[in-house]
C-alpha cells in the first residue's frame, strides 16, 4: 500500500523525464525557454494515454457529448467579453535590492526576500497573463489578438454552430483538448506551472435549475476518472470546495480537484458551476442572441454551463509523482513506475536471452506488433537484470524472456514489473496476458 505522499522528488522526476526521453527544456543548447518543454519519445505516449483516457471517460460518463477543436488565437473582442482583459491577471511584486520577481500572493511581503534576504519591495502591480500578438503584414494596420489563455472561449463562441450542426439537444458537453498560454509570473515547478501547456476541458450546458446537480454528477465523474481510468492513488487525492472570496469572476462555485505532493496539497483540475455567464456575455458583446428555444415550455433561456479543466502537463507530472516508487532488491536499488498499464507508455518489451534467440524473439515480436499495434519494444542489450531495471523505470508493466528452453517448449517467461513474479507461459498466450493487463 502507498503511503499518503509519494517518494518521489522534483529533481528526481527531472532528471528522469530527460534521461528517459519524457520531457526535455525547451531551446536547451541555447540556454533553455523559462516555462517551455518539449516532449520526448515516452512523454508522447504518455500524453496520447492520458488523452485516451480523459475521452474515454467522458464519453462514458455522459451520452450527449460532442468532441471539438478550436484556434488558439482569438480577437480582443473575445476576451474583453469573457473577462479576461478585465480579470486575468495576478499580482506582482519586485525586490529592489536583488530584483527578483514574485506573484505577490506567493510571498509573505511583511517579510524579507526569500532570495536575498533584505526587505525593499516595490509595489504590488496586476500583470496581465495573456500573449498578446498582431495580426498581418505590417503593424500600421495590424490587429491585435491574442493567444487564447484557456481553451473553453472558443467553445461558447461557435455554442449555436455546434448545437445546430451536431442536431443534440441541451443537456450536452462539448470536449476539447488543446494548448492554452499564460505568461505566468513565475514558472516553477517543471510542468506544474508553464507558460505554453495543453488543457482538456469539457463544458456541459444544461438547464438552470438542473446546474447545481449537474455539478454535483461532474465532481463524482472527476474523483472516478482519478481513481479509474488514471489510477492515481485514492488517498492522495481530494476535492476542495472555493470559499466565496476565491471564486473566479465568472463562479457561481468551483471546486479543486487536489493531489497531495511532496510540496503540499495542490490543483489539478478546476470543476465550476459557471452560471450563465459566458453565454450571456458574448450574446451582449457580439450582438448575437445565444439563447435557446424550449419547445415545451415555449421560451427561450439562456443555458448554464458547468466546466471541468485539467492540464495535460499537470496531470503528466502528477501521474509520475503517484507512480514512482524506489525499493531495494539483492541490495541494489530499484526505481519502478508503477503505472497503471493502460496509461503506461510502453505495454511490453521483449528481451531474447542472448544472440541465438534474436531471431525468433524478434519474430514473435514483429507478428505481435503487426497484429496488435500494441506500444511494445524489442531490446537486446545489457543483461536481463539490467533491462529489467530499464523498463521498470519507465513503468512497463511485462517483460517477455525467450531463453534456452523457449525453442523446445514453445514458452517464454513473463515477469511482472509490480511483484517481480515470473512464470513460464505458452508464446500464444503473450497478446492474452498484455490484454489482461490493460483491462
Ligand atoms: P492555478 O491556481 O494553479 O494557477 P488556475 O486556477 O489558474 O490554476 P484554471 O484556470 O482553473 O487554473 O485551469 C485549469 C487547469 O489547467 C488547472 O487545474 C491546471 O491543471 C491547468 N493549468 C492552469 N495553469 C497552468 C499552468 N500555468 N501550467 C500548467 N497547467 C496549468
Amino acid at each position: 500500500m502507498k503511503s499518503k505522499v509519494s517518494a518521489a522528488t522534483l529533481d528526481k522526476l527531472v532528471a528522469l523525464c530527460k534521461r528517459r526521453g519524457f520531457v526535455y527544456q525547451s531551446a536547451e543548447i541555447y540556454g533553455g525557454l523559462n516555462g517551455v518543454y518539449d516532449c520526448g519519445h515516452l512523454g508522447t505516449l504518455l500524453k496520447k494515454n492520458i488523452r485516451t483516457a480523459w475521452v474515454q471517460s467522458m464519453k462514458e460518463a455522459a451520452s450527449s457529448m460532442v468532441q471539438f477543436e478550436g484556434s488558439l488565437l482569438g480577437p480582443q473582442s473575445v476576451w474583453e467579453a469573457s473577462g479576461h482583459i478585465a480579470n486575468f491577471q495576478d499580482p506582482m511584486v519586485d525586490c529592489l535590492e536583488c530584483k527578483h520577481r514574485y506573484r505577490a500572493d506567493d510571498i509573505d511581503l511583511e517579510k524579507s526576500c526569500p532570495h536575498c534576504g533584505k526587505k525593499s519591495w516595490t509595489d504590488v502591480r496586476q500583470f496581465n497573463m495573456m500573449f498578446k500578438t498582431e495580426l498581418g503584414a505590417s503593424v500600421d494596420n495590424a490587429t491585435s489578438a491574442y493567444l487564447r489563455p484557456e481553451t473553453a472561449q472558443a467553445i461558447f463562441i461557435n455554442f449555436k454552430n455546434i448545437m445546430s450542426s451536431n442536431r443534440i439537444k441541451i443537456p450536452f458537453g462539448v470536449m476539447q483538448i488543446g494548448k492554452a498560454f499564460r505568461n505566468e509570473i513565475t514558472p516553477k515547478q517543471f510542468l506544474f506551472r508553464m507558460r505554453e501547456f495543453e488543457q482538456m476541458e469539457m463544458e456541459w450546458f444544461c438547464k438552470p435549475e438542473t446546474a447545481a446537480k449537474d455539478f454535483d454528477f461532474w465532481m463524482q465523474k472527476r474523483l472516478d476518472f482519478y481513481k479509474n481510468f488514471i489510477g492515481l492513488t485514492p488517498d492522495r487525492v481530494r476535492l476542495r470546495a472555493h470559499e466565496k472570496d476565491e471564486l473566479s469572476h465568472y463562479s457561481k462555485g468551483t471546486s479543486d480537484v487536489e493531489y497531495n505532493f511532496p510540496f503540499g496539497w495542490k490543483e489539478i483540475e478546476g470543476i465550476a458551476n459557471r452560471g450563465n455567464f459566458d453565454l450571456t456575455q458574448h450574446s451582449n458583446f457580439s450582438g448575437k442572441d445565444l439563447a435557446v428555444f424550449d419547445e415545451q415550455e415555449k421560451a427561450s433561456f439562456m443555458p448554464h454551463v458547468v466546466e471541468t479543466s485539467v492540464g495535460v502537463d499537470r496531470l503528466f507530472l502528477t501521474v509520475l509523482f503517484d507512480a514512482y516508487d524506489e525499493e531495494e532488491v539483492e541490495g541494489e536499488q530499484r526505481v519502478v513506475l508503477r503505472f497503471k498499464p493502460t496509461i503506461a507508455p510502453i505495454k511490453a518489451a521483449f528481451f531474447p536471452l542472448t544472440k541465438k534467440q534474436v531471431e525468433p524473439m524478434m519474430a514473435l515480436y514483429e507478428a505481435l506488433k503487426k497484429k496488435t499495434g500494441f506500444e511494445i519494444e524489442f531490446d537486446e542489450s545489457g543483461s536481463i537484470g539490467k533491462r529489467y531495471r530499464r523498463y521498470d523505470e519507465v513503468g512497463t508493466p511485462l517483460c517477455f524472456t525467450f531463453d534456452f528452453q523457449s525453442e523446445e517448449d514453445g514458452k517464454v517467461t513473463v515477469r511482472f514489473r509490480d511483484s517481480m513474479k515470473q512464470e513460464r507461459i505458452a508464446f500464444d498466450a503473450i497478446e492474452q496476458f498484455i490484454n489482461d493487463a490493460l483491462q
